[in-house]
């Protein structure tokens, strides 16, 4: 029986809250803080058992400190943004409590988000003897652990990996991002990346596309982009060739990024406006939908797992892990939609797991480091099954998901 610290009442935080609420037999106390008090009394109110909330805001790390030491939970989990995840990591140093998140660090005057900033972190917290979880949302996190599961029990040697990310649902809105907007823009306008043989290989922006048939959903129009689960798992599975990360978008989508882009609304960098300093791309956050709001009435399906390519055996073999999640039902069960659904679900199983000591341990450790079946176990009580589908191995020398395309049905 364990207290759990829950900061960022928003999209996500509020599913982990909920879900946290339906665990009383792991969490005896949880507390929901966040910025915005209202927003946790909104969460706090839909809470299936009591939890406590209070206002806090992370950049301040004296303030995190005190809500810790008077709250004293075993884990902190962070729903808050990327910007705060040094900010709380101090807070847990000081006061030598473990730390989660989904979201690797970020500063915000600059799109730089990478490990380095929480690995640099090890020393200090493996001294401290606390464990640090980083990216335990669904990807990355689920993605991740359905790579350590393929290497634990599929895999000798897994040789290629392709994260297909899709969300074939409707939330009926002309343009709207699933998860915080700033943070969507940032990652989604940067240029692409992928690992191919030992190195990063660098694209322009959203300039490779191809059509992937996922699961329950069927063929869709993929992107590739630069995603943060390639950096640890590039440096996690010692087999490795390539690796690359997909993401469907809307042709509507891209037509108002673009547009946005071209005059100027993603910009990060202060601009004046009567005498006064924003930045630009915050002011578009503001005037578009809260993710948590698109929830009532979104329809359709995501579909997100990992085809991965490799050596069993002797033998060449190709499969499919993936999990289907869906709006309606998502909202049915805590008012989210499943983008919400889908990250805050592995961060509450992620906090189970930590303390009920099933993963264990001090430092900084990404997902794919600890044992991924008590928590796919888990994952799949708590809402989100998942499977495995033999793929038709690749021609040799063919682009592993030529063949992906026509056998997930
Ligand atoms: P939201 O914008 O809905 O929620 C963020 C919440 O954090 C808001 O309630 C916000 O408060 C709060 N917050 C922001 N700054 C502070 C601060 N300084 N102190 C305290 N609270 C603060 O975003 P999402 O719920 O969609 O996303 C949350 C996190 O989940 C992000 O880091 C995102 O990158 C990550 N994510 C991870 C995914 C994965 O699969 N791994 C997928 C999707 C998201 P306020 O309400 O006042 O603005």
């Amino acid at each position: 029986m364990s207290a759990v610290l829950i900061i960022g009442a928003g999209a996500a935080g509020s599913v982990v809250a909920k879900k946290c609420a339906k665990n009383r037999h792991v969490f005896s106390r949880i507390h929901l803080a966040s910025r915005t008090l209202s927003k946790c009394k909104a969460v706090q109110a839909e809470c299936e058992s009591e939890i406590t909330v209070s206002q806090v805001d992370a950049d301040n790390v004296a303030e995190t400190v005190a809500l810790i030491k008077e709250f004293k939970p075993d884990l902190v989990v962070n729903m808050a943004l990327p910007y705060q995840d040094l900010p709380i990591m101090d807070a847990c140093l000081e006061t030598g409590v473990n730390y989660l998140d989904t979201a690797n660090y970020e500063p915000k005057d600059e799109v730089n988000f990478h490990y380095g900033w929480q690995w640099a972190y090890e020393d200090r917290f493996r001294d401290k003897g606390i464990l640090a979880v980083l990216g335990c949302g669904f990807d990355p996190g689920v993605t991740n652990i359905f790579c350590a599961y393929a290497q634990k029990e599929l895999f000798d040697e897994i040789h290629t990996i392709d994260i297909i990310d899709c969300n074939a649902g409707d939330h009926g809105k002309a343009f709207a991002t699933n998860f915080n907007p700033e943070i969507n823009i940032r990652e989604v306008t940067q240029r692409g990346k992928y690992w191919k043989d030992g190195k990063w290989i660098e694209t322009d922006p959203l300039s490779i596309n191809k059509m992937i048939d996922y699961p329950e959903v069927g063929p869709k129009n993929s992107y590739l982009i630069y995603h943060e689960e390639l950096e640890s798992i590039a440096k996690h599975f010692p087999h490795l060739k390539q690796a690359r990360f997909w993401m469907t978008f809307s042709q509507q989508y891209i037509t108002h990024l673009t547009v946005l882009q071209n005059v100027g609304m993603t910009r990060i960098d202060p601009i004046i406006y009567e005498g006064k300093e924003i930045v630009p791309l915050q002011f578009l956050k503001a005037v578009l939908p809260e993710p948590s709001s698109l929830a009532d009435g979104y329809t359709g399906k995501t579909s997100i797992g990992c085809v991965i390519e490799g050596i069993k055996d002797g033998k060449q073999r190709k499969v499919l892990v993936y999990n289907v999640c869906d709006h309606e039902q998502s909202f049915k069960e805590v008012k989210a939609q499943a983008v919400s659904y889908t990250t805050g679900v592995p961060a509450a199983t992620g906090a189970m797991m930590v303390l009920q000591g099933l993963w264990s341990g001090v430092g900084v450790r990404n997902v794919e480091q600890f044992d991924p079946t008590p928590f796919l176990d888990e994952l799949a009580k708590q809402g989100l099954p998942w499977h495995v589908k033999e793929l038709p191995v690749s021609a040799a020398g063919a682009d592993p998901l030529a063949e992906a395309h026509n056998a997930a049905a």
